[in-house]
């Protein structure tokens, strides 16, 4: 009888919150389309909890970061540095696997890498006698309703195929567990719900982007300043400590806090925005974070602090029309006055509205809509690739 061959895909994600997230999504969804997944990951630094995926093969792939590089969290020196390294452990790693595959009758279909990860596009050759073959195309994380035109436009320009499946963290859905290196703080659920319909303003800069101590205590005013109420993560290395911080706030924005403010070090991000008490999001726009708010309907106030966040932030504001756009100064008057507009005026009130029809085209775009059909594309064009 003959016996069927399995098919493998070996995901390539940086050691960063932002870009594992979304290539564990990938794996989940490509997993429930019936591939084995394997995940490289560093030992060393930002490791996923292999416990957490019990359905993958998590391996080391060793990048060499110093002990210098890794506590100075600089996202260019390290990307440097893994890009470096990536290649010759990856090759070796693809050896291995080819060689258990042969005895498993698995076979590699695919090697999926992070754009971040860019020097893996340089493995021309696995062995001198195994040659990689052309890529595919560019998965991409987003829906075609959202970025119609862009779309096209990198086909035309540089004619590969494109294939936008996400958003990733809808389309995997329950499937998909947590892959978070800082413990999710649950208690702001219980805070949330006691709160009134859209009347909380969440606040959080992601994985990297922080504020420093003074533009922390500007922002404590300036939240206290606009009466509104606010859960705002305040991650753990931002400041060296925040009990002590916030004891040497004034009396009344510490008086604010108590009775208008929840502060964790890491929220449930999904669960915060998906949340009906929660009316606006102050992000730095990262794209996980600007996916995750418009698929919930939330508007946002931008704060984009470097790389895609700044053309997030303009898609955001001039292109859908739901992101605020104000002054970027964090001085309390000038945050007390966005908070205010997003949350309470007629301006913020129309972004709300917009936000809520975007969502609702998003939804029609995944289940049965473009993401499914670019989706199914993709794993055709994989497995018929290796026939
Ligand atoms: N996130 C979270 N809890 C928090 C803050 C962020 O789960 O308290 C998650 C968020 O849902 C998103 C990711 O961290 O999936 C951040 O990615 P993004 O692309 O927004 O920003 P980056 O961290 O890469 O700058």
């Amino acid at each position: 009888m003959e016996t069927r061959i399995r098919h493998r895909l070996v995901l390539i994600a940086p050691p960063f919150q932002g870009h594992l997230t979304p290539m564990l999504q990938l794996a989940t969804i490509l997993h429930s389309k019936g591939f084995s997944i394997t995940i490289p990951h560093d030992d060393n630094f930002n490791s996923p909890n292999p416990s957490n995926h019990p359905n993958f093969s998590f391996l080391p792939l060793f990048y060499g970061l110093s002990e210098t590089q890794i506590s100075s969290k600089n996202i260019v020196d390290i990307s440097v540095t893994l890009n470096a390294m990536c290649v010759s452990p990856l090759k070796e790693l693809l050896v291995d696997q080819i060689e258990k595959g042969n005895m498993n009758h698995e076979k590699i279909a695919c090697v999926i890498y992070d754009g971040l990860m860019h020097s893996i596009d340089s493995v021309k050759a696995i062995t001198k006698t195994l040659a990689v073959r052309p890529s595919l195309g560019v998965i991409c994380n987003t829906v075609n309703c959202l970025e119609e035109k862009s779309l096209h436009r990198l086909r035309d320009l540089y004619k590969v195929s494109v294939f936008p499946i996400g958003p990733l963290h809808m389309i995997a859905g329950e499937d998909s567990s947590s892959s978070s290196f800082v413990e999710e703080d649950y208690s702001c659920i219980g805070w949330l719900n006691n709160q009134a319909t859209k009347s909380v303003l969440y606040v959080s800069l992601g994985s990297i982007a922080s504020w420093d101590e003074k533009e922390l205590t500007e922002v404590a005013w300036g939240l206290a300043n606009s009466k509104q109420k606010f859960l705002w993560v305040i991650r753990p290395g931002t400041i060296n400590d925040v009990s002590e911080w916030l004891e040497s706030l004034a009396e009344e924005v510490k008086v604010a806090i108590e009775e208008r403010g929840c502060i964790v070090k890491w929220a449930p991000q999904g669960e915060v925005l998906a949340h009906q008490c929660v009316g606006g999001f102050w992000s730095h726009c990262g794209w996980n974070s600007t996916l995750e708010s418009l698929c919930e309907g939330v508007p946002i106030m931008c704060q984009p602090h470097f790389g895609d966040q700044r053309v997030n932030a303009r898609l955001l504001t001039q292109a859908w029309k739901v992101g605020l756009e104000w002054s970027n100064v964090i001085e309390r008057d000038e945050v007390e006055g966005a908070v205010r507009r997003l949350m309470v005026s007629e301006e913020g009130k129309e972004m709300g509205q917009r936000a809520l029809k975007l969502k609702n085209q998003i939804k029609l775009g995944v289940r049965g809509g473009s993401s499914y059909d670019a989706l199914n594309e993709l794993v055709n064009r994989m497995l018929s690739a290796n026939l």
